[in-house]
């Protein structure tokens, strides 16, 4: 349950709570907000507490009883929008950010120049994979340790933040050591024992839905998290299973302004990985601006036919830059910034 103190509740009222709470074996959460001081009650004993026991108690406005299963990542617990920091970069905030880069690291020439194109037309920060999560073992599975050092070369060059994959509890130090954002891929999103490591961590996690999971399900994942104390976390939309083959997943992007409502985490959306065509990329990146997501992440390669994963899904430089001006207009209808082709903020 949550308990909402009055806005004048003192120092006092608000520790008599968490003692009586402590008493009754809850696990206690503080979330002090800019109005009023909010106490999330975790596990615990409801029959030697009473909610109306509580209620009585100097400074309580309301008891809150929550029924979703997660408490940390609700809007009930933290009524104001967590900003997540990338870098310098602001998540969550009123700038839409965008994220862009090649599916995987190749070479030097392949990320240096994708790098240097998407930060010219407006990038804030650049993804890549090192580690690749593929369905195929046969696949190409990335440079692995020489891809983070491709990475940190292009971050050196252009200033971007970097956002990288880590597969694995085994290499998430070496990842960590490297990344700015850490990226749980749709294929570890309950991986429970490597969310709890990352929870450990201060860097800030790219959560990615499930190929098949549910609000619920991915809430939780990000519950596991933020448990072990690691609020940094961006959701991200990448579709889901549905009967239809026609894209390569199903844009579910309804989740945005859902998931808006019930946490209080930013939402970016992979207009990529959900549809798996380069010519639908734009369109759905418009209508995620539109549905009010945070940011977008999005394939970007100098040359897609060539491209060693997911070249299908890539725009050119040229067709990434287009889509960042038709971007602003949709941005500028949400009231939001965006950084515009010298790096610059603006409407
Ligand atoms: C990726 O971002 O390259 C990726 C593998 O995404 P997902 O985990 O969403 O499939
Ligand atoms: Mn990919």
């Amino acid at each position: 349950m949550v308990i909402v103190m009055q806005a004048d509740a003192t120092q006092k009222d608000i520790e008599q709570v968490i003692s009586r709470l402590k008493e009754a074996g809850f696990g206690v959460h503080l979330s002090e907000g800019t109005e009023r001081t909010i106490i999330g009650a975790l596990g615990g004993n409801r029959e030697a507490l009473a909610q109306q026991a509580l209620e009585a108690l100097a400074g309580v406005e309301r008891v809150v009883p929550v029924l979703h299963p997660y408490k940390l990542v609700s809007r009930e617990l933290k009524p104001e929008p967590t900003v997540v920091k990338v870098g310098g970069v602001a998540i969550g905030g009123p700038e839409v950010v965008v994220i862009a880069g090649p599916c995987a690291v190749e070479s030097e020439e392949q990320i240096l120049a994708t790098a240097r194109a998407v930060k010219a037309a407006g990038a804030r920060i650049l993804r890549g994979g090192a580690f690749k999560p593929r369905s195929s073992p046969y696949s190409f599975q990335g440079l692995g340790e020489e891809g983070l050092r491709l990475l940190a070369l292009a971050r050196a060059e252009t200033g971007l933040p970097i956002v990288t994959e880590v597969l694995d509890v085994r290499t998430l130090e070496t990842v960590a050591a490297q990344a700015d954002m850490i990226q749980i891929g749709a294929r570890n999103m309950q991986n429970f024992e490597l969310l709890r490591e990352v929870g450990l961590l201060k860097l800030p996690v790219l959560l990615k839905r499930g190929l098949s999971a549910t609000i619920e399900e991915w809430l939780l994942a990000a519950e596991y998290i933020m448990r072990e104390g690691n609020s940094q976390i961006v959701l991200c939309e990448r579709g889901i299973r549905s009967f239809d083959t026609a894209t390569r997943n199903t844009l579910d992007l309804a989740a945005v302004p859902l998931l808006h409502r019930l946490s209080h985490l930013p939402v970016i959306v992979d207009p990529s990985h959900a549809t798996g065509k380069w010519r639908l990329v734009a369109p759905m990146s418009l209508a995620a601006v539109a549905a009010g997501a945070d940011g977008l992440i999005i394939e970007v390669h100098p040359d897609p036919t060539a491209a060693l994963s997911d070249g299908p899904q890539s725009l050119t430089p040229e067709r990434f830059q287009g889509l960042m001006l038709k971007l602003r207009p949709v941005v500028a209808a949400m009231e939001r910034s965006i950084a515009g082709a010298e790096g610059e903020s603006g409407r």
